[in-house]
């Protein structure tokens, strides 16, 4: 291990977190006693990793987050190889005024940050995750008692992001068009996949005295890949998972063909790689694009069985936390391109999803809101719109999904996405739902974006903050982690909160 790693033992990390109790014992705790005999009625959360609370100490991390942001609930990075929600500041990115102001690139490595019981993954091979980047320290255990005696909540996160290296990756992982395995991208409708899921759930809700947990997978159906339908940047048309024997048998079950599914996508991706080489069919990029999924609606049928696998997993998810104890909550996380691509928006029914949701954490990041959709628009202008001139085709699309003054296509990135977008999209949500389950916007307190692009002020979060919780939603949550948010804009959050409450 690196010597700038956090080298903590378990004991070493209570002796310093009794320290610190010790001091703020002395220091003044006015606002902590009271919010500890009185929550706030609507939740307000805010995604943390365990590096936050190694570097900080538990109990001045949570003085932060009650008298700064009015936090009532604390959604801990538990499982997660992936960096938006775990680790310091993303490599290359500056600091925010907190925490140790140096990269952990040499000793990050992610996994389970709570610990692992060996009798809730005997039916996955995903059996050795535990997450070695702080030592023996399990976060949960370090976390949970100093939360409840505040009267906190605590929900622990689990994210579908690995790593190629962790054991039985490679066997369970999506397969492309061509028959390779991908790196990472686990298989849905693999039944090890879905053990792993539900037994982490489980374990997570048996070992620990939690609140519930919070899913968020972020993978996109085949359909979204091939046209690079989302702001990532990568248009992935020959990728395109997943072909693999689990699907197969899922796809005779349903009575869809395999080798017409996979004729049609070989037939998209030589329409992507064509239109990305401005090879114009006579007929029109958009015609060429609707003809292929008139003449092969195994594409959509196909897109939809990946779908049904996610939200099979998210069903699944929700039934193994009620399993354990019926008040428990499951809630999922639902990316940023449902709110701006209406393709993929019409394959996501909030009445449905909160059938299998005590609360949806819906995303509305708004600053780098901008840079995302000005990316959606570019790659979705670059093949089945290629012909419309791209700032047309967002003031269309602005039309599509209900966004009203947003900002034009070049100056969308230093824009951000205003409040009033957060306000309509929290509104969609919270009629979508019906009161079927809770809804929880997600905003964005500092998101790294590009050089130029928005990055979140204390008044764009006070304004994202309030916009939230005047529609109507049910509580917020600081998004995506505490290692990336500057203590004045959690401050700003906090300032809505009690401003909103008053
Ligand atoms: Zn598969």
């Amino acid at each position: 291990m690196n010597a700038s790693a956090p080298d903590f033992t378990r004991r070493e990390f209570i002796k310093t977190t009794t320290g610190a109790v010790a001091a703020a014992a002395l220091g003044p705790t006015l606002f902590s006693a009271d919010a500890s005999t009185a929550s706030p009625p609507k939740m307000i959360g805010i995604q943390v990793g365990a590096v936050s609370f190694a570097d900080e100490g538990v109990e001045p991390v949570l003085d932060i987050f009650q008298d700064k942001g009015s936090v009532n609930t604390i959604v801990l990075t538990t499982f997660t190889y992936g960096r938006g929600l775990a680790g310091r500041q993303i490599p290359g990115k500056p600091f925010p005024d907190h925490g140790k102001q140096e990269s952990d690139a040499s000793f990050f490595h992610g996994g389970n940050y709570a610990t692992p019981h060996t009798q809730f993954c005997r039916h996955t091979v995903l059996k050795q995750t535990r997450a070695p980047d702080h030592g023996d320290l399990d976060i949960v255990s370090a976390v949970l008692p100093a939360a409840r005696k505040r009267g906190m909540k605590l929900f622990c996160s689990i994210e579908d992001a690995w790593r190629a290296d962790v054991p039985g990756v490679k066997e369970v992982t999506e397969v492309d068009l061509q028959g390779r395995r991908t790196a990472t991208s686990l298989c849905l409708f693999h039944p090890d996949v879905r053990a792993f899921w539900s037994g982490l759930a489980t374990d997570l809700c048996k070992s620990y005295d939690i609140d519930g947990v919070l899913f968020f997978n972020e993978r996109n159906g085949p359909l979204l890949e091939a046209l690079g339908a989302s702001h990532a940047q990568r248009i992935a048309s020959s990728h395109v998972t997943c072909f693999c024997e689990h699907h197969q048998k899922a796809a005779r079950e349903r009575g869809i063909s395999f080798d017409r599914a996979r004729d049609g996508y070989r037939k998209l991706d030589q329409f992507v790689q064509a239109s990305l080489k401005d090879r114009r069919h006579t007929d029109g990029y958009f015609v060429e694009f609707w003809r292929l999924l008139v003449e092969y609606p195994e594409i959509i049928a196909w897109d939809r069985l990946f779908d049904e696998g996610k939200h099979g997993v998210l069903a699944e998810v929700q039934a193994a936390v009620k399993a354990v104890r019926k008040d428990l909550q499951a809630g999922f996380h639902i990316e940023h391109v449902n709110s701006f691509n209406p393709i993929f928006r019409a394959t996501r029914r909030y009445d449905e999803l909160a059938k299998k949701a005590d609360f949806l954490k819906i995303v509305v990041y708004n600053n780098c809101g901008g840079e995302r959709y000005a990316g959606f628009i570019r790659n979705v202008g670059s093949t089945v719109f290629r012909d419309v001139p791209k700032d047309e085709l967002l003031q269309f699309n602005n039309h599509l999904l209900n966004y009203v003054n947003e900002a034009p296509l070049d100056q969308l990135a230093t824009a951000g996405l205003s409040p009033d977008y957060v306000f309509r999209e929290t509104q969609r949500a919270l009629a979508g739902v019906n009161g079927a389950c809770k809804i929880l916007p997600g905003l964005d307190l500092g998101i790294p974006t590009g050089r130029n692009s928005r990055k979140a002020s204390p008044d764009d979060t006070q304004a994202a903050a309030t916009a939230a919780l005047k529609a109507g939603a049910d509580g917020i949550i600081y998004s995506r982690k505490y290692s990336e948010t500057r203590l004045a804009n959690l401050a700003a959050g906090g300032k809505a909160v009690r401003e909103f409450q008053a």
